[in-house]
């Protein structure tokens, strides 16, 4: 592990030579993160909280917040400023901010404390995750996670956080893919759930002392732009249809990924983009939105009747054997009969130092392969068989039935449930599937996008995880983000407020409402045959085939020439039912479609423009004689930062480059 002194950079910026995307977009110029910190990397974030300026308690009060998202990112974030005593308005299209997708996390969340003394360290953490990342992250903020980790665990623990424990009391640890360390806390299968209700509580106790309202059913449909700078929210009260204007000194974004754009994926059903795409259009920048996680240990599809997919966590990797039949002839035998040496622990064997928790990227791929090569298993997708086994067999022959089940029961009932097959009896089948966006909103080091006033935290930003992110890391950074970065940077901010006052009669706050209602009447007056999902469910099989597990140029170019037809039959032909004055689901639907098919198109150009492959983008024309990522650091190492070029125009590509002090870049390796 390299560890340097931070005085000088490790690699040049980058310099682009190849170039499939052009046509498709402007060049930009560079962009520079203007509060991005200087020295030492361990006392960078020390020493910028203790610069950023602070809001005395009695101006707190006058400062108005609106915070949209209630998951462990906004939900955390919204309580904690309630706590320091700012007006915090939280909105989520939920019915309960307990409701948000973070409820369905299961495996963990990282920390580095270092209980099992097997050699963890922030640094080692640190290491870990820009790594894991495929050195696409930036050093600093990465660094901050690290170091803000084992706040997040001591904070949950005291809110009560039912987190796993060892026979002697202290707090237990597992492995998740990418390390050789075990830092992993978790509450069963069930982390999210628990760590949710604890932010969850925290947030009520805030609405109980009036610090924080709380907007449930509100859909933000816009975001208010005055002088340049974030003013508020145009939402739509999804029970009444009433559209609402909700007005602040700042506002924070935690909305969430935008995995739903491939139709299928491990995300809730209604996770979508509209909230940041709204202010993409307004001028906050989308970072590296090709970066998308496959994960691989999914219920595989069964058929053309899904609408959503269910993951099995990763934490099943720690003690899951992951294999398929050495020979095609053996796919459709029962696993059970198939003897040891006819199976091929393909993870074991290509990397033999990590084995089954190699990161998630790269066993999404090996399954692909291993599926691509005829030695699948399942039932037959179309002409291939989408599955892999994950066998529990050797664990339960080592620590009993009883100690698996301990560790692992709801997920294999949940297992049970809905494939019918029992799998202590029989290995689970598993495949990968859309799981998490690393791309989203670009923010700086104080999670601040490119419009000022306007933040942006958890999985919606462009984030730490680089090109991929490691398992159990995504509730450490929406936690990190929302108790500890967030409200430390966002004072710097509002020490400049309170600001102009401003009424719903504002030209600017006027133009946003009206805007809205706008599109309302056309999703409702264009009267076609198509409802909104069958665009959805188009758009996903176009992204899934085209810039899923494996993008080329070709199949790209061919992709956003799809989108382009199928935004335009949206357009036209779409069909929406009943009236905006009520709960309309088909008319939600119709908005977050529209934006998806939007995001879909820019995620395309994206990964047509990087020709390389790193992490969660893999470019065919990109890889190594055996088959791994191959990634070009002197033309790709930088961050992709899209500016919305308008309704008619292209997208103007900014260019953040990746300088690293701390860490040198290599090729990743996990034989
Ligand atoms: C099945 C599954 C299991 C996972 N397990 C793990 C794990 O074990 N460990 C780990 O680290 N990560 C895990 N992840 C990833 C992790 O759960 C998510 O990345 C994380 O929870 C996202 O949190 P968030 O607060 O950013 O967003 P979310 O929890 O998605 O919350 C988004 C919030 O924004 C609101 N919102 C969105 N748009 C609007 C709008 N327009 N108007 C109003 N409100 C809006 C929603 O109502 C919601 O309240 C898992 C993901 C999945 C899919």
């Amino acid at each position: 592990m390299a560890a340097h002194d931070g005085s000088s950079p490790l690699n040049q910026p980058s310099h682009q030579v190849s170039d499939d995307a052009r046509g498709y977009y402007t060049p930009g110029e560079p962009l520079v993160d203007p509060v991005a910190p200087v020295g030492p990397i361990e006392r960078r974030w020390s020493q910028r909280k203790f610069d950023n300026r602070l809001v005395n308690p009695a101006n707190r009060r006058k400062l108005d917040v609106i915070i949209v998202g209630t998951g462990l990112a906004g939900g955390s974030a919204a309580a904690t400023m309630g706590e320091q005593g700012y007006n915090v308005k939280v909105f989520c299209y939920q019915d309960s901010p307990r409701r948000a997708h973070s409820i369905a996390a299961q495996g963990g969340i990282n920390a580095a404390k270092n209980y099992k003394e097997d050699g963890d360290s922030i640094h080692r953490l640190f290491y870990d995750t820009v790594k894991g990342g495929d050195y696409r992250s930036r050093e600093s903020n990465v660094y901050r996670l690290a170091e803000v980790s084992a706040n997040i665990i001591d904070q949950c623990v005291a809110q009560g956080v039912p987190f796993a424990r060892e026979y002697g009391g202290l707090l237990d640890n597992r492995s998740f893919g990418g390390v050789q360390v075990s830092r992993t806390f978790y509450a069963r299968g069930q982390t999210g759930q628990q760590l949710l209700i604890g932010a969850y509580q925290a947030l009520e106790r805030q609405v109980a002392a009036g610090t924080v309202t709380q907007y449930t059913r509100h859909e933000m449909l816009e975001l208010v732009m005055v002088d340049g700078k974030a003013r508020g929210i145009i939402a739509r009260n999804m029970v009444t249809g009433e559209i609402e204007t909700h007005l602040a000194d700042v506002v924070v974004l935690a909305s969430g990924g935008y995995g739903n754009v491939f139709y299928l994926s491990t995300n809730a059903m209604g996770s979508n983009v509209t909230a940041t795409w709204r202010a993409h259009r307004k001028g906050a920048y989308m970072a590296n939105p090709c970066y998308t996680q496959i994960h691989p240990t999914c219920i595989p599809v069964s058929g053309q009747h899904q609408s959503k997919l269910t993951l099995m966590s990763e934490s099943l990797r720690n003690d899951g054997r992951i294999w398929v039949p050495k020979r095609k002839e053996d796919c459709d035998k029962d696993p059970r009969d198939i003897p040891e040496e006819d199976r091929d622990y393909y993870l074991e064997r290509i990397y033999p130092s990590f084995g089954n928790l190699v990161p998630r990227d790269i066993a999404s791929r090996q399954a692909k392969n291993v599926c691509d090569e005829g030695r699948g298993v399942g039932p037959m997708v179309g002409d291939f068989r989408r599955g892999v086994y994950l066998d529990f067999a050797d664990a339960i022959k080592r620590l009993g039935r009883s100690a698996v089940e301990a560790k692992y029961g709801n997920l294999f009932d949940m297992y049970a449930r809905i494939t019918g097959e029992d799998p202590y009896e029989t290995p689970m089948r598993i495949y990968p599937a859309v799981h998490y966006v690393m791309g989203g909103l670009w923010v700086d080091y104080h999670l601040q996008s490119t419009i000022p006033g306007l933040f942006v935290t958890g999985e919606a930003n462009f984030s730490d995880h680089g090109a991929n992110r490691l398992g159990a890391s995504a509730l450490m950074q929406g936690l990190a983000d929302g108790y500890f970065v967030l409200p430390n940077t966002i004072r710097e901010y509002l020490a400049d407020g309170p600001f102009e006052r401003i009424d719903e009669s504002h030209p600017a706050v006027a133009e946003a409402r009206a805007s809205v209602e706008e599109r309302i009447q056309k999703f409702l007056s264009i009267n076609g045959t198509r409802s909104a999902d069958s665009f959805h469910r188009e758009l996903g099989n176009i992204m899934w085939e085209y810039c899923g597990m494996e993008r080329s140029e070709e199949g790209l170019r061919k992709a956003i020439d799809m989108i382009r037809e199928l935004k335009a039959a949206f357009w036209s032909d779409l069909r929406v039912l009943g009236t905006n004055e009520s709960i309309n689901q088909s008319l939600e639907k119709a908005g977050r479609v529209a934006d998806f098919i939007e995001l879909g198109e820019l995620m395309c150009i994206d990964a047509l423009n990087r020709r390389e492959s790193c992490g969660g983008h893999f470019r065919a024309e990109s890889q190594t004689e055996d088959g791994e990522a191959l990634r070009h650091d002197d033309e790709f190492a930088y961050v992709a930062a899209w500016e919305w070029g308008g309704e008619d125009g292209q997208p103007v590509l900014h260019k953040e480059d990746l300088i690293y002090t701390a860490i040198e870049m290599k090729q990743r390796s996990y034989k």
